[in-house]
Order: C-alpha cells, then structure tokens, then sequence
C-alpha cells in the first residue's frame, strides 16, 4: 500500500475535469484498469480506457466487485450508478498519464529509464539485485512499460524510495514523449535495439530515434555503439555517456568473453587496465544484459571489484508463470521468481481462471513489502485469497505463521521450505491446482519439482499472453456486436485443452467448438461452462452430448433424425446448429433437402436452431474471390429460406480466420476464430500483427564426431563424405517430427544456429549434421519458435501450419506461460 495517497477530490483537482462526488473524502490508493483483477475496492479508482473494447463495458462488473470510483468519459453511467464517484474526462488515457505525472511530481528520487527491443526487463530485474543493497528501490512490477504500464508504475513511488527503476516500451512514433515526462529519467540504460523491422515504424532508424527520446533530459546514457549505427553520436541524447563495445574508444572495451561450464567470463579495458568479472549464465542474450549491467554500475562509481563481486550473485530472472501437469492429477503454477503482492494478486487471477479442480491450493512464502506493518499486510493476503477463492493455503516462513489466525480456511504451516519437503510425503495433493508462489530466497523450486511430474526432455510451450493477444486482434477487425466462436478442436490445434478452454472462457469468447463428443466432455469436465459445438457428432455419443449440454452440428436428414430419437425423452428446446453445404462439399444440407429440413424442424418442438452455418473453402485466396462471394450469397439465400419456416433468427455464420479480415461483410453473428489465435492467418502477408504462440524445443543427448565415409541412421541414408559431427536430440516421427524431415530437409536451432537434419528421422530420435557449430549433450534444440517459425517448417515439406501443429503428439509435455 503506497503511503502518499490521495483523496478522491483531490484527484478531481489534479485532473481538472468535471466531476459527480458522491462521498468526496474516499482515499484512492489503487489504480484499476482492469475489472477483473481488483485489491481493494473500497480504495480503488477504476479507469475506464478503450483498446480493443470499450472500458465502460466493465464497469458494471467493477460495480459488481465493489468498486465505487470510476474515471469515465461517458456521462450517461452518471445516472446509472448514483451511488457512486465519477470524474468524467475527454480521454481516460491522458487522465491516467496526468495522475501519474502528478504523483511523480512530489518526489525526487534518483530514476534510471531503460528502453530498447530486448532485455528491458531483465536489465530492470538485474539491475533491482544488484542495487538493492544501497537503495530503497521501486521498479516497474514484471514488464509494465506501456502507455498505461508506466503510470502505473510510477503511481507505485512512495517517499521511502530513494531510486526508481522503470522500463518504458513503444510500439509507434510519438508515444516516447510521454513516457519520459512521467519517468523522467536522470539515467538512461539502452539494451539491445533489434533488427527487426518493427510494425508502427517507418525503418530502424526512426525506431531508434523514437526508443532514445525517452532520454532527452537524462544526465547520463549507457549505451552501445553498435545499438546506434543508424545515428551520428551527435545526435544521441543525454549530457553525458557511457559506453560500452568490443571496439575500441568504449569507456569498457570487452575484450575477451569465455564461456566456463554454466558461467561467462569477461574481460575488458576499463580506465586504462584490465578488469573481469564473471557472470552466472552463458547464453548470449544473458552476457550481453550483464556487459549492460556491468556497464551500469561502473557508469554509477562502483568500482570494478565492487562491481565483479556483485555480477557473479545475479540470478535467473523468470517473468512468467508456468502451468504444468503436476502429481496426481494436480495442475502446477509455478511462480517462484518473486513474492509481492502485485505479483502475487496476478498470479491468483490466473489460478482463478482454472476451472479444472474445484479445490485450489496456495503454498505461499512470507512476503516483504517496504513500510508496511505485518499484521496489515498479512490480513490484505488473506482477503485477497478469499476473494479468489482459494480453499487451502499452505504458509512457508516464520512471519506468515505468525498471522496464521488471520486466515479463515484450511490451512498449514512451516518454519521454512525444508520444513515443508521434510513433511510432503505425508501431505495430500490430489485434483486440484496448486499456485507455488514465494520470494526467492525460499527456493521454492525444490517444492514445485516435488509437485510436477518429470518434464520430458521435449516440450511444447505455450504462450498464453500471445494467444489473449492474438485474440484481442481479432476483436478489433470484428463489428460491434458480432459474437466469436473459438476453435479448439483437436486438443486446440494441438496447443492443449482445458488450458486454452480456461484463457478463452476467462477472455470471454462466446463460444467454443470441438470435432468430437470427446474433446467436449473432458471441457465439461474440466469446469468450462461456455456453450461447445461439436461439429461431428456420433450417432453413439448423443447420449453423452446431451448429458454434458453439448450442441451437435446436424448436417443431414439422417443424422437430425436420430437425434430426434435421442431426444424423445427429453421435452425442451435443445440447441442444435444447422450446417448448409455452400460450396465446400464435406459435410451439410444442399439446396435440394431445404424443404424436407424446414418440414422435420417445423413439426418438431424439441429442438432449437441455434445458428446455421457454413464454411468457406478459400476465405485468404484472392484468386477464389468469385467462389467465395458465391458461397457467401448462396449461403444467405438458403439461411433466408430456412428464416423463413422457423419463424425466428437463430445465429448465422461463415467466416474462418481468413474471412473475419478478408470478407468483413461476411462477419454476420458470429466469426469462427481458428488458426488465428493460433498465430497463423493467410490472409495477412506474414502473419503481421499476430504474435507467435508457441515453442517446440528438445534436448540434444549425446554427439559424436565420425570420420570420412561413415554413415547416420537407418538404411545408411545420411552420409558424411569428409566426416563431421552429428547429434541425436530427442524428439523423432513419434512425437510428430515428420519423417519428411529427414536427410536434410528440416533444421533446427542450437545455440543460435540452424544445423539440418541427416539421415532418416527415426520414431523418437533424430540426428543432425553440427559440425559447423559448438555444442554439449543437454543443449537445447528448437524445433520451431518465432524465428525458426513453423511457416518455414510447413514450406519445408510441403504441408501447411495446420498439420504442423496438430501433429505434435500427445506425450510432448505442454507447459503454459502467462505473464
Ligand atoms: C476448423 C474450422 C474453422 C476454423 O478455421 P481456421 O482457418 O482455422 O480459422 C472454422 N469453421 C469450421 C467448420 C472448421 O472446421
């Protein structure tokens, strides 16, 4: 809780607009803009901005959560909610970034700003380790660096801190100037710019010029020269600089970098001799955050031995939450990078959002929060696992046991974590989810490995934020109104069940569909709620479909009978979707069965038509463009017919992914979201504007240097004329790796590097041609992600995404990641 608060009034004054007070001496210590992640209503004041949806849409469920303060532009919920407090503004925005300003306004502590492509939040994170033994930091909690993620950062700033550390992040020109004025940074940090031609920039170098606004006023700017190659260094920003380079004339001139075992050592010339400092990682992306951090602290007088002792204590920074299949049947997140209650409250919303187990688990360290009484502390933490409903909470550390009184459910307590892995041979956990949550100091690694089952060496990650993401850009191509229907069918084009059902349920998709009975029951069974289509239903499931609530696609007389058979013991409207055959020949009505259809459905009261539907062959084909526009209207003109006999207006729909951008007419009732959500639209020239969602990666388990003439694999089909060195990785066809792969023709990345295939791919292995690069066995190897991407695969051999993904066999562990 930020100890500098304001009254509700005088937010009014700060925002200088008009205002309706019902109670104006209410203390506004949160900022809310997001209903369905609320601390403390009583202290909230919620904004509501517009993105993809209007915020004003939720105020009524902020209402609902107890929240009486709103910052609105629209004046008619004036009327609506006479009960409450309401500053209406021309832009909720602006009105967040002037509060913020205000706020940061009244103090005037040292602020480091750190902006560039990549590595902004692990320098943040870094940096905050490294400092935090000489300040009283507070920093941008995980990667807030936008437009709202910097207000509410620096809205967190109290008059105890004595160094701020916020990350700011654009997307488009013009957006860095306010930024900086809410940061202000007095130091500036650029991490690495990155080559890609980013979306919302004209080229690199305005991209550039852009990101280094954000330290137009800064005193001092760390940077490397090769960040700014498209810039004259007269053109760079700050009173003063730091640099740092291989090349010579860096104020620390890296001069040699040595990977030992898990560690990287560095040297450079820093002030005219040798310095060094080791680093705990090897990977490149982690030296080169460190040289930036190393670069840091020398630019901020610590001395290079200073500097050194500190660099080799830096650990492993995780953003995300990680969703894992845990011991009987338990689901894991694990979340053990750190324990405030920001984080904390995000991590419980994820945890409310499974549906999968009605019991739900906390095992929770004791928290440290600057300025704040225990007591105080620990009741917020319980109240806020009520709100949630968590129904047991296991506490780890001497403090929480402490307030153990303060927590009115099933509960357990430990001294510390080996206190805890000491008893977990006699502790339940069985069907329900488990939220590892602790500060890092408690090492709750050690516990969440004790609650998941041993990861495969070969793994399918998820990235959920990417698919809410994905999700969201859709809702800004649809119309107003228009519904979604998500399809997750074939365990959600392979990227799981339950777990996108939960993501997309909580984001409030209107429907699901799934291909068979099965993969609808296991929803059901897994707590999800939101009406499901299945679109080939069995004739031996009816029983099953109804029992779980299910709606059947009816694509033939035949099949609408025997559901009619099905459901002569039933006596009410049962939802059933009408598919129309317009074109793509599978499954549906055609013109010529319209008449006995409207007969069968008009004589008949048990069931209701829900929508009526069908499907485009090539909504992203430009060259199919006269087809589907025939598919479209033949389909209106049947669906009108059928309109027509039923005497009311079930949902019509057609467009796929392809359709919602391609054919926006086409949008109807509803859309059907598939591929897209996915990552993958053929309508968008590189899929632009769609985040990938996921990563498939393998280990490499053992490698071998062969001599002139040997061959790899089966039927000697890899052959190595001058010798060389291959791996085996643990993936093959078994786990979906297609045999087509093989000899060559699929790649993969190690360490930064693409090695192809040689040889046949055998049923759980796979070897490739390494000899060009360095490698041990347990190195990772990517099969796909976002730059070794799975368009590339599908070129490879000739398929397209769909089968890419959907192949991915079921014993590939699936780990899900939400920040
Ligand atoms: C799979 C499927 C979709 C989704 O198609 P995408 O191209 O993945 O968006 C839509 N409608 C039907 C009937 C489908 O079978």
């Amino acid at each position: 809780m930020p100890n500098h608060t304001y009254t509700i009034a005088e937010i009014a004054e700060i925002l200088h607009y008009n205002f309706k007070l019902i109670d104006n001496q209410v203390i506004i210590e949160y900022l809310v803009i997001d209903s369905r992640s609320v601390l403390v209503p009583e202290n909230s004041l919620f904004f509501a901005l517009s993105s993809h949806r209007d915020g004003h849409e939720f105020i009524k469920d902020a209402y609902g959560k107890d929240i009486r303060n709103f910052v609105i532009t629209e004046e008619r919920y004036v009327a609506e909610y006479p009960d409450c407090n309401f500053i209406i503004v021309t832009d909720a925005l602006i009105a967040l970034q002037t509060l913020a300003l205000h706020h940061r306004n009244q103090f005037n502590l040292k602020t480091i700003g750190i902006t560039g492509s990549n590595g902004k939040t692990i320098v943040k994170e870094w940096l905050y380790q490294l400092l935090a033994s000489d300040f009283n930091i507070v920093r941008s909690p995980k990667s807030y660096n936008s437009q709202i993620g910097v207000p509410l950062s620096v809205w967190q700033i109290d008059a105890e801190n004595t160094l701020g550390i916020f990350e700011a992040g654009i997307s488009a020109v013009n957006e860095m100037e306010s930024l900086e004025k809410i940061i202000q940074p007095e130091i500036g940090i650029l991490t690495n710019i990155g080559e890609a031609h980013a979306e919302g920039f004209q080229s690199k170098k305005e991209k550039l010029k852009e990101k280094l606004k954000l330290f137009e006023n800064s005193e001092l700017l760390i940077y490397s020269p090769e960040y700014i190659t498209e810039i004259s260094l007269k053109e760079l920003p700050g009173k003063k600089h730091f640099s740092w380079s291989s090349k010579q004339g860096a104020d620390l001139r890296i001069i040699a970098v040595e990977p030992i075992d898990g560690n990287c050592y560095l040297r450079a010339i820093y002030q005219d001799r040798e310095i060094e400092c080791m680093l705990p990682f090897k990977d490149k992306a982690s030296i080169e955050n460190g040289m930036i951090c190393w670069a840091t602290l020398l630019a901020l007088g610590y001395t290079p031995e200073q500097a050194d002792l500190r660099l080799e204590k830096l650990s492993h920074v995780s953003m995300r939450l990680e969703l894992k299949n845990g011991i009987n049947q338990c689901s894991v997140i694990d979340d053990s990078y750190s324990a405030d209650i920001s984080s904390l409250a995000i991590a419980l919303d994820f945890l409310n959002q499974q549906n999968q187990h009605p019991k739900k688990t906390v095992i929770l360290s004791e928290l440290f929060e600057t300025g704040r009484a225990d007591e105080d502390l620990y009741g917020e933490i319980a109240d806020l696992l009520k709100q949630k409903k968590v129904s047991r909470l296991i506490g780890i550390g001497s403090h929480i046991t402490k307030f153990a009184k303060l927590f009115k459910f099933e509960t357990q307590f430990f001294e510390d974590t080996s206190a805890f892995v000491d008893a977990f041979p006699g502790l339940q956990f069985s069907h329900e989810t488990i939220l590892v949550k602790g500060a890092r100091r408690f090492e709750f690694a050690r516990i969440s490995k004790l609650l998941t089952q041993k990861i495969h060496d070969t793994v399918l990650e998820i990235d959920l934020n990417a698919m809410v993401g994905n999700l969201q850009f859709y809702r800004s191509k649809i119309k107003p109104g228009v519904k979604i229907m998500a399809m997750v069918k074939a365990f959600s084009y392979g990227s799981g069940s339950f777990e996108i059902a939960n993501l997309l349920q909580f984001h409030k998709v209107d429907y699901l569909a799934v291909a068979y009975a099965d993969e609808g029951i296991a929803l059901r069974k897994a707590g999800i709620t939101l009406p499901i289509m299945v679109m080939s239903p069995e004739e031996s499931a009816f029983e099953a479909i109804i029992k779980h609530n299910l709606e059947p696609e009816i694509y033939s007389l035949e099949i609408l009978n025997s559901f009619l058979n099905a459901l002569s013991d039933y006596d009410f409207n049962y939802p059933i979707h009408i598919k129309i055959d317009s074109g793509m020949h599978r499954l549906g009505f055609d013109q010529a069965e319209m008449d006995n259809l409207s007969e069968l459905l008009n004589a008949n009261d048990k069931v209701k038509v829900q929508s009526i539907f069908s499907h485009l062959v090539a909504s992203g084909e430009a060259e199919h463009d006269d087809f589907s526009a025939r598919q479209i209207d033949k389909f209106n003109s049947i669906a009108k017919q059928l309109i027509e006999v039923l005497g009311y207006k079930p949902l019509l729909h057609i467009a796929n992914t392809s359709g919602i951008t391609r054919w926006p007419d086409a949008q109807m009732d509803m859309v059907r979201l598939g591929i897209g959500l996915y990552g993958f639209d053929s309508a968008l020239l590189n899929n632009r504007g769609l985040k990938t969602t996921m990563v498939l990666k393998t280990t490499v388990t053992q490698v071998k240097i062969l001599d002139a003439g040997e061959t790899v694999g089966y039927s000697r089909k890899g052959v190595m004329p001058m010798g060389g060195k291959i791996a085996t990785v643990k993936i093959g066809y078994a786990d979906g790796y297609n045999r087509a792969f093989g000899n060559g023709v699929g790649k993969m990345l190690i360490n930064g590097q693409l090695v192809p295939t040689i040889g046949s791919i055998c049923m759980d292995m796979t070897m490739l041609d390494v000899s060009a690069i360095d490698l041990k066995p347990g190195d990772e190897a990517i099969v796909f992600n976002q730059e070794h991407s799975i368009m590339q695969l599908a070129k490879e051999i000739n398929t397209i995404p769909y089968e890419i993904l959907t192949n991915i066999s079921q014993r590939v562990k699936r780990v899900y990641f939400y920040e």
